[in-house]
């Protein structure tokens, strides 16, 4: 088993004698950008001083800076499903929730994916609960086709990532064949017992299935995969460790490891209390585990939904997160429904703004809003991917793909006081690029996009 739980327990109690001074040797190996292993990691885990924290945060953010620049990725969750068979007691979605379950028609589906589409998204996340009878694969895959083929005036959805349960290799490679994204699946905890009490009698209840799911989607030709844990379950410091050795593991068996780490936090849901939970991820912790996690994977892009509050994005933007959600809503056929506030969500959201705030937001906190999905469709994924990253080049494809789907959203979405913010903004990153001939592609893009020419990617 590549989870040693012996080992993430003995490096935990071992870190817990961690002095000042090793705290600090881990962050001096970190700042020099030297890879850190898992007992450096766990050190790490206890810092607590102010100084070191606020040096932590500082390295955090320049490696940030270094690799991702002030772009930041834009995407939305689209749920097609809330049938499950499982009973996950920390989710809305539980089949002892008595609420009536509702899968979206491929009608349905294409009239949400044009609601998303006239918001400007271009890339998605699917979600549906666990239900082979109501929700099988073939029901997956053909939705895949349906958002594919949705075309909203300009719009279109270039990428969609896809979190469905745990599943065989066949079904990866379906998967792989409609050109799905990151398969996304999380771990919810890598803490075993932990796992096994929180899933009940359901089908998700099996440790190891559950764990090797991504062996089974990379076998299958799948290599972006994005992992998760719902932090509050267990021992967040376990799960560190765990989200590490995970990585490591298909690092070395398939030469790539996760694409994506999410970041939820634990929220309150129908059919549950929080007071159950005695391992609940208070603010710093959770700043300190985003934080690491940039330190440790810093080529691996670090999701955070709309579970969190503007601010909290806001602040773990700084040091961590490259990706965002943004008008997310997490009820199947919500985006329709939204004002009848019919939909049983899977979690409570804190953050309601619409994407046209979150870029007036980021823009004014000078970060670049992106919807770039080039990688994807440039077949820039797995270690294809992760050597562009490795090379350092990446920069000079995901700033001027930002700028120019910036410029895109603008023209086909924006409002007038966003379309200046951006145009501003654009101005100001052109005159930043050092190389003349990638100037002169944004500049060309910039044009093309004014005549009407779409889809331009490097
Ligand atoms: Fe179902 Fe997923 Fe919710 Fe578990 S977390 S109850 S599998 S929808
Ligand atoms: Fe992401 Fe690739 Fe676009 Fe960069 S160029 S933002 S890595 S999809």
């Amino acid at each position: 088993m590549f989870i040693n739980h012996e080992l993430i327990t003995e490096l935990l109690k071992k870190a817990q004698n961690a002095t000042k001074e090793d705290i600090n040797n881990v962050l001096d190996k970190a700042q020099k950008r030297e890879k850190l292993n898992y007992e450096d990691i766990a050190t790490l885990l206890e810092v607590n001083d102010k100084d070191q924290l606020d040096r932590l945060f500082k390295i955090a953010g320049k490696i940030k800076n270094d690799i991702y620049g002030n772009r930041v990725v834009l995407f939305a969750p689209l749920y097609i499903s809330n049938y499950c068979v499982n009973d996950c007691v920390y989710c809305g979605y539980q089949r002892c929730n008595k609420f009536k379950r509702r899968k979206l028609t491929q009608d349905e589906i294409r009239q949400e994916v044009k609601i998303l589409e006239k918001m400007g998204h271009k890339r998605l996340a699917l979600e549906a609960g666990e239900d082979p009878k109501n929700c099988p694969i073939e029901y997956i895959l053909e939705s895949l086709d349906t958002i594919y083929s949705t075309y909203n005036e300009n719009g279109n959805i270039r990428r969609v990532n896809v979190n469905i349960a745990a599943t065989t290799v066949e079904n990866y490679r379906k998967l792989k064949e409609k050109g799905i994204g990151t398969y996304i699946l999380f771990q919810e905890t890598y803490h075993k017992p932990t796992f096994i009490k929180m899933h009940g009698k359901s089908i998700k209840n099996d440790y190891y299935y559950h764990l090797t799911a991504f062996d089974r989607a990379m076998e299958a030709g799948v290599d972006d995969v994005g992992a998760g844990v719902l932090f509050g379950l267990s021992d967040p410091k376990f799960e560190v460790l765990g989200l590490m050795m995970h990585n490591a593991h298909l690092e070395e068996k398939f030469g790539v490891g996760f694409h994506t780490i999410s970041f939820p936090r634990l929220k309150k849901a129908e059919g549950m209390s929080l007071e159950n939970f005695p391992h609940l991820v208070d603010d710093d912790m959770f700043k300190k585990i985003v934080a690491i996690t940039r330190l440790a994977v810093p080529l691996t892009g670090i999701i955070m939904s709309t579970r969190e509050s503007a601010e909290m994005r806001n602040e773990l933007l700084k040091y961590g997160v490259s990706q965002v959600s943004a008008g997310s809503i997490t009820g199947v056929g919500g985006y329709k429904e939204e004002e009848e506030g019919k939909n049983v969500d899977q979690f409570t959201l804190e953050d309601h703004r619409t994407p046209i705030q979150v870029l007036k937001e980021l823009i004014s906190d000078e970060y670049l809003p992106s919807y770039c999905t080039a990688c994807y469709r440039m077949g820039r994924t797995g270690d294809r991917f992760m050597s562009l990253a490795k090379s350092g080049e990446i920069h000079n494809v995901c700033t001027p793909n930002a700028l120019t789907t910036l410029k895109e959203f603008l023209i086909d979405y924006g409002d007038e006081e966003l379309q200046a913010m951006g145009d501003e903004l654009i101005k100001k990153e052109i005159e930043k690029i050092k190389r003349d001939d990638i100037k002169q592609i944004v500049n060309n893009n910039l044009v093309s996009l004014q005549n009407g020419e779409r889809d331009l990617y490097l």
